[in-house]
């Protein structure tokens, strides 16, 4: 295989060895892949900023016999103020990590490589983080197509209307109060946040809608995400507490 030079978002870094690295790469060329950097703990190293979890660069990659050798780097987005805010940083680490356990190894995917780079950009100044989480997750899940149904009920099919709204993500969205009643474990959703949801997946973006709503459909979006989710990988429980952490439930 030839060299390659490719942008990529760091997904992932772990020390190996005495002063090396490793690293989950999410390439915009050619998807997940591992790579190694040599040294690049030594805080000499030319590849020491550029190598870190969330930062964005241009790679050169050399192909070694298990995994791809990082062989020079410039650094594109450093990210650096995301650090400064904790809670920030560590939304956008539970991002990352995320999206590195959705990706399968080198299946390029260039729409969710954009919308984490927004995701990370906007994690940078953000005030409000947990809504930034809140539409990352939506994001993410429409993409995977798991949009939940929202307009009607998914047990009857009537149109849904009330102060209160139920949403069951097993039963893939929306439930009338006659059905809710019928199941159980159904979570309740204000109409603000049932109607900032719509208006959400409608357009793809709105306002902040205050800290309130903001936590209540972030939890609820959380859930559904994480139905569809656990279905699919295979250790999602170390993830989940982190998420847990930053936004409780
Ligand atoms: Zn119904």
């Amino acid at each position: 295989m030839p060299p390659v030079n490719v942008q990529a978002i760091v997904l992932r870094r772990r020390p190996l060895g005495e002063a090396d690295k490793s690293l989950t790469l999410f390439t915009r060329e050619m998807g997940k892949l591992s790579a190694v950097a040599r040294g690049a703990r030594k805080p000499t190293s030319k590849l020491a900023g550029s190598t870190e979890t969330c930062v964005q660069a241009r790679f050169h990659l050399a192909p070694g016999r298990t995994f791809w050798i990082v062989t020079q780097a410039s650094v594109e987005r450093a990210r650096a103020r995301l650090h400064r805010l904790l809670m920030n940083a560590a939304t956008a680490i539970y991002a990352c990590e995320l999206v590195d356990r959705l990706l399968e190894e080198n299946v390029p995917d260039e729409d969710l490589f954009d919308l984490l780079a927004g995701t990370l950009d906007e994690l940078e100044t953000t005030e409000h983080p947990t809504w930034t989480l809140c539409r990352f997750e939506n994001a993410l899940m429409i993409q995977q197509g798991y949009s939940p149904e929202l307009e009607t009920c998914t047990r009857c099919g009537k149109p849904i209307e009330g102060e209160t709204i139920a949403f069951l993500p097993q039963m893939g969205g929306t439930l009338c109060p006659s059905c809710a009643r019928m199941v159980p474990g159904t979570v309740r959703l204000s109409r603000t946040a049932w109607l900032v949801w719509r208006l959400l997946n409608a357009s793809g973006e709105t306002d902040f809608p205050g800290d309130e709503v903001s936590k209540e459909l972030e939890q609820a979006v959380h859930l559904h995400l994480r139905y569809h989710l656990d279905r699919e990988m295979k250790s999602t429980q170390v993830l989940w507490q982190l998420r847990q952490d930053l936004v409780g439930e």
